[in-house]
């Protein structure tokens, strides 16, 4: 995977929207707030790809980019906004719960956590949607240059004892920080080396 090989499919609302499955696809889901956007950007080495969301209202579209003439990546709305109108949570919820079970070219969604905070109940609800749906999922923490060296360890066990829960769990866990570039390129690798 090379910068400069990424670029905006499309925005999908509705199962019948999503492009051909013709190749091997992964997802990125998480918080808003996450620093889910700033990590697609990084991985692709492609600014302002992804952009935040920061309207609870806006219309929840899952995006497809390409990675490569081989992948997609796709961002998945954030979630846990606190005023999110209850339709638009519900209409994503199920939106999510079709993609995930149906999308049969989805090799593994990658569930970030803010690394100050670890896995909060709503990060929960993914996970156990992702359990039901068997998508295998890896965790990604962000913003790792936001916390000291001496509070990581406690976060990564709080996160380590949530994923221990799930069975779509992949244990391995990638410590990133998007603004630093730490984890960038282990996690372009876990992506290009999926088949
Ligand atoms: P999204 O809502 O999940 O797409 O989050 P964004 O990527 O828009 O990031 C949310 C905020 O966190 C922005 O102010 C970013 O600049 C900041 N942010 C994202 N990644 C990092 C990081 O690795 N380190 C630091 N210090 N800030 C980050």
């Amino acid at each position: 995977l090379f910068a400069g090989e990424s670029t905006f499919v499309k925005g999908v609302v509705a199962m019948s929207g999503l492009p051909p499955a013709d190749r091997l696809e992964v997802c990125f889901a998480g918080r808003s707030n996450v620093g889910k956007s700033s990590l697609i950007n990084a991985l692709t080495g492609t600014k302002g790809l992804a952009r935040a969301s920061n309207t609870p209202g806006r219309t929840q579209e899952i995006n497809f980019f390409t990675q490569g003439p081989e992948r997609y990546l796709v961002d998945l709305p954030g979630y846990g906004y606190a005023n999110a109108p209850l339709d638009v949570v519900a209409k994503w919820q199920r939106l999510l719960k079709q993609y995930l079970s149906g999308r049969q070219n989805l090799r593994r969604a990658f569930v970030l956590v803010d690394s100050r905070h670890g896995v909060k109940p709503v990060d929960e609800e993914i996970m156990a949607l992702l359990d039901s749906a068997a998508v295998t999922f890896q965790c990604v923490l962000t913003k790792a240059d936001k916390v000291k060296a001496k509070d990581r360890e406690h976060v990564l066990e709080q996160v380590r004892t949530a994923l221990s829960r799930h069975p779509a769990a992949y244990p391995e866990l990638v410590l990133t920080s998007s603004e630093k570039g730490d984890g960038i390129s282990t996690l372009r690798s876990i992506v290009a080396n999926l088949t």
